[in-house]
């Protein structure tokens, strides 16, 4: 290879793209990855099929303490462009809920996909490639990779968050950030299930694979209408994912499992029309079985025919269905989040190029910096524009 322009660090979403656009526009890039395969995120996501983009993806989606600085990249390079470029590999894909997108067949697919578009002669990929060092030149950065070292004009950094570290995850690209004077803002495992105490665990683990409809609430009033799922170590399923990005240790979620329904009307209704029938069977109807018998020996559904109702027992069951407090215990950490919340504060990034604002030449992608987007497609339409925004800004020599 000639002279290098730019070192990418990451074979991930962010970094692949970054390439291949950095490329198209002439410059000698070279990506560095510690794995043994490409895009190892992309082939675990969406179930394997990958959640490429949302359709309804706008800055609104996102988590960070510069709420503003992810507008930029995420007009510049939008849903509907990456679509585009889905739509020109023929990739089959459908709209699975909520504006999600994912492959029809394979996450593969979108590996495959930016692989082709890498595939220039400007852009060299190395895979078990672990950068271990990173040091300022007067022209550029040395980088040492697996003991030797390699100098570029420009680095940027790709290394992405914390979560799965089977998956190669490191904190390397934070670490690289304080080295130059970057600020760090602190890291947490997020779109990640709760664990629940005890009594109420022990109460829920016989719901092991329930899911539900619901909205849950968090303590600063954040609200998700989607499934929860009970497993046996506690409460997830997409409503809980969501609401564990706003959820701070110690607090309350309140889960309304009736979101649709007025349980007072309803319940009155019934106990007119069938005053005999349990209360245990009337709200069979409405929700899992066992999920009821759960609630009864937690001694929050009493055991009685609907006659036996009084308005007291009504408005206090509309709270517990409507208003169900629950405190998580933790979460599952980095070993099944989906992301990490925090990193690279963005204050010190540009938003049009993403270039360092402490150290020229270098560059931050993806989710290494502190941009956290929803579930539903949300943190790969972010890799795909902070890549675009970062390769259609590198300077050219
Ligand atoms: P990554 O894709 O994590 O890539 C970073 C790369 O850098 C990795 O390959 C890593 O091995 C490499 N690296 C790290 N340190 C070093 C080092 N020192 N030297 C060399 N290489 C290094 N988002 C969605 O939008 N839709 C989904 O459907 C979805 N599903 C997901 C499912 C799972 C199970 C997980 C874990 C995440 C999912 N996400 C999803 C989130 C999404 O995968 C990430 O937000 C996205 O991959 C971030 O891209 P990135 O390029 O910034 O980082």
């Amino acid at each position: 290879m000639r002279n290098i322009d730019v070192i990418i660090l990451g074979a991930g979403a962010a970094g692949l793209f970054c390439a291949s656009l950095a490329g198209k526009r002439g410059l000698n890039t070279l990506v560095l990855d510690n794995g043994k395969k490409l895009g190892r995120k992309i082939l675990m996501s969406g179930g394997g099929r990958c959640n490429f983009t949302n359709m309804y993806a706008d800055h609104n989606n996102y988590l960070s303490t510069n709420p503003h600085f992810c507008k930029s990249a995420l007009a510049r390079y939008t849903q509907w462009d990456f679509i585009e470029l889905v739509g020109k590999y023929q990739i089959p894909y459908h709209e699975k809920t909520l504006g999600q997108l994912f492959c029809d067949n394979s996450a593969q697919d979108i590996v495959d996909m930016l692989k082709s578009e890498c595939d220039q002669p400007n852009v060299t990929i190395k895979l078990r490639s672990e950068v271990t060092q990173v040091d300022k030149t007067d022209d550029g950065y040395v980088v040492t990779v697996n003991g030797d070292q390699v100098s570029t004009r420009l680095l940027v950094v790709a290394t992405g968050g914390l979560s799965m570290p089977g998956l190669g995850a490191t904190p390397f690209g934070y670490r690289l950030a304080e080295q130059f004077g970057h600020s760090i803002i602190p890291t947490r495992a997020a779109l990640v299930p709760f664990t629940l105490h005890k009594p109420l665990l022990e109460a829920l683990q016989a719901l092991s694979g329930v899911s539900v409809a619901a909205t849950v609430t968090s303590a600063s009033g954040v609200l998700f209408k989607e499934n929860i799922l009970f497993t046996h170590r506690g409460l997830s399923g997409p409503a809980i994912l969501q609401i564990s990005n706003y959820w701070q240790p110690g607090e309350y979620v309140s889960i309304n499992l009736l979101p649709d329904l007025s349980l007072g009307e309803f319940l009155t209704n019934e106990k007119q029309q069938r005053p005999n029938q349990s209360l245990k069977n009337t709200l069979a109807t409405l929700l899992p079985k066992r999920l009821i018998e759960v609630l009864q020996q937690l001694g929050q559904i009493p055991d009685c025919p609907l006659k036996q109702l009084t308005h007291a027992q009504i408005d206090a069951l509309d709270n517990v269905l409507h208003n169900w407090q629950v405190q998580p215990n933790g979460t599952e950490g980095y070993r099944t989040a989906e992301v990490t919340l925090g990193g690279v504060d963005t204050h010190e990034i540009s938003s049009k190029t993403m270039e360092s604002l402490k150290s020229s030449g270098l560059y931050f992608i993806g989710e290494v910096m502190d941009v956290t987007g929803w579930l539903g497609g949300y943190n790969f339409q972010w890799a795909w524009s902070s890549a675009s925004a970062c390769a259609e800004n590198l300077p050219h020599q």
